[in-house]
């Protein structure tokens, strides 16, 4: 069949414009180059739609500023916004489809099932590094944004083409009030604050990431609550009584674990939030919270005033001139 060409800087910000019309609150194409460079062999963009020719990264904001101030246990619940992300992304690929003909597919944000639990099928991660909408930071890595702070990303491969994103020219993190607290104590606020102290690393003289390491094993013992169902199975079968049995199935703790896997609640794979609940970027940035956003966006709209006036006087005078 015979498709249809599509200028790819049209077909761009018509993918764009949906996704911020749907919610979305960053938009990029990832180089496909430089990911099939980058990802291992297996988890490249071609070796799940082989004729990929673009990767469309997509960001939704973080939990409500509400959420934030709520206490662990509630924010653990409330905190993520993933599947407003994906969501999105699946409607892009439909839309990439019936509008211009090309084929699309929502990237699956899960686990390789060949590979455990700590191995992604594609990094929907580096999808966005690539694509100029989050980098690395401090925490674990978790990718921040100078404008939108923690954001939740999904991605969506297609066979139409667009023209690519560069990555972002500067880290935001870590802010300089982190930089101030790291020359007084050696630790930034997301090392300090972890409950489980996974987070260590460096700052370098030019108030760069020197050094960031990240005890994933002990972060998921805390905060992604899948990795303690072995544990507890392991209990059952070591219990030396029916008692022990059944406490070891049945204990508050793990009916918690029982009830979630019952209704899929998504807070089976959730962080446990301390680390980003002290991130000046995440509280602070712009248009980091839908709170923030709203006097972010009011802002947005007297500075694009102010410039119009600006220009319109400058008009007014050069016609005068002449
Ligand atoms: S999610 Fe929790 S346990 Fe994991 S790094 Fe952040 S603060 Fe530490
Ligand atoms: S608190 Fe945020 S900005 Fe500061 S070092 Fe940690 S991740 Fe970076």
């Amino acid at each position: 069949m015979k498709r249809e060409k599509f200028d790819p800087h049209f077909v761009k910000e018509e993918c764009e414009k949906y996704v911020k019309k749907k919610g979305g609150l960053a938009f990029g194409i990832a180089n496909l180059e430089s990911l099939e460079q980058i990802a291992p062999q297996g988890h490249n963009p071609t070796s799940m739609l082989p004729k990929v020719k673009t990767v469309i990264s997509i960001g939704v904001g973080g939990g409500t500023q509400g959420s934030w101030s709520a206490d662990a246990k509630t924010l653990a619940y409330i905190g993520d916004t993933e599947t407003m992300a994906y969501r999105i992304a699946y409607g892009l690929a439909f839309f990439i489809e019936s509008r211009f003909g090309y084929r699309a597919i929502f990237v699956p944000p899960d686990m390789d099932p060949e590979k455990g639990a700590r191995v992604p099928m594609q990094s929907l991660k580096l999808h966005a590094e690539v694509a100029g909408i989050g980098a690395r930071s401090m925490a674990g890595d978790i990718l921040l944004h100078p404008e939108f702070g923690m954001m939740y990303y999904a991605s969506v491969f297609t066979e139409l083409e667009m023209p690519p994103d560069q990555p972002m020219a500067e880290n935001p993190c870590p802010h300089p009030s982190c930089v101030t607290l790291y020359k007084r104590t050696g630790q930034t606020p997301c090392q300090k604050f972890c409950p489980v102290e996974c987070l260590s690393g460096s700052i370098d003289e030019n108030d760069q990431i020197e050094e960031m390491i990240y005890d994933s094993h002990a972060c998921a013992e805390m905060s992604q609550q899948y990795e303690a169902i072995p544990s507890v199975l392991l209990d059952t079968l070591d219990a030396k009584n029916p008692i022990e049995r059944g406490m070891a199935l049945h204990g508050p703790e793990n009916q918690v674990l029982w009830y979630k896997l019952s209704i899929g609640a998504g807070e089976l794979l959730s962080l446990c939030y301390e680390c980003m609940r002290v991130c000046p970027i995440t509280q602070t940035a712009l248009m980091a919270n839908p709170v923030a956003r709203g006097a972010g966006m009011r802002q947005k709209i007297v500075e694009a005033e102010a410039a119009a006036r600006t220009e319109h006087n400058i008009e007014q005078e050069s016609d005068k001139i002449k």
